[in-house]
């Protein structure tokens, strides 16, 4: 989708995850909040956030696993006020508890170049081994039972509350997130092509 629409795609949890395997001191700090799936304190993922936008300048952007408190939604609509930027869209996928759970639980992926498998519906060729560039696949620690657990609980108390935000400024848009990854796509290239 960003290629398609010329956008700088930003995960909050690659970023995170690359400080991680780096070692710096954004991943140590990181490290236990994630593999617990907890959320990363605010001033630490505010602080990436801002950066990465002062970087991506004019160029549009989607915002992948950002914000996910109301602090940090706050924080959002002054940075892209100072950078004279708008937030056009807010997308939630909709998808079932349960539906998360075989997704996550069922999620391998390469550290070695980012793709992900899935044990049932995207399986590698060769059991374990990734089809692009021969890395050991492997479950994230917060893809484990209870930190997917943990992740449902704190996306209800912390997150959830973002859809009233995003819903009174107009800009929620629903999407339902059951099917493939095609069907999706297709669905908010829907939206953004209207
Ligand atoms: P994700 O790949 O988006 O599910 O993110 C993986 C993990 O990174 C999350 O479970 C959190 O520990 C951390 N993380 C990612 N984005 C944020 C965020 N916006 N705020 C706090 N923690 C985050």
């Amino acid at each position: 989708m960003c290629e398609k629409y010329d956008l700088a795609h930003v995960s909050t949890g690659d970023i995170l995850r690359e400080a991680v395997a780096r070692e710096t001191k954004v991943g140590l700090e990181a490290k236990s909040f994630m593999d617990r799936g907890e959320l990363v304190p605010d001033q630490v993922v505010i602080a990436i956030v801002k950066d990465k936008l002062a970087e991506i300048g004019e160029r549009g952007f989607v915002l992948d696993g950002f914000p996910r408190t109301l602090a940090q939604a706050e924080a959002l609509d002054v940075a892209l006020e100072d950078l004279a930027l708008p937030l056009e869209h807010v997308f939630s996928l909709e998808v079932s508890d349960e539906e998360l759970v075989r997704r996550l639980s069922g999620r391998r992926v390469c550290p070695d170049c980012g793709e992900p498998y899935h044990l049932v519906s995207k399986p590698s060729t060769v059991e374990g081994k990734c089809d692009k560039c021969g890395g050991q696949l492997v479950h994230r620690a917060d893809d484990q039972p209870d930190a997917i657990r943990n992740r449902l609980k704190v996306y209800s108390e912390q997150t959830s509350p973002l859809l009233g935000y995003y819903r009174t400024k107009g800009l929620l848009i629903g999407i339902d997130a059951v099917g493939g990854i095609q069907d999706i796509l297709a669905r908010i290239s829907g939206v953004l092509d209207r």
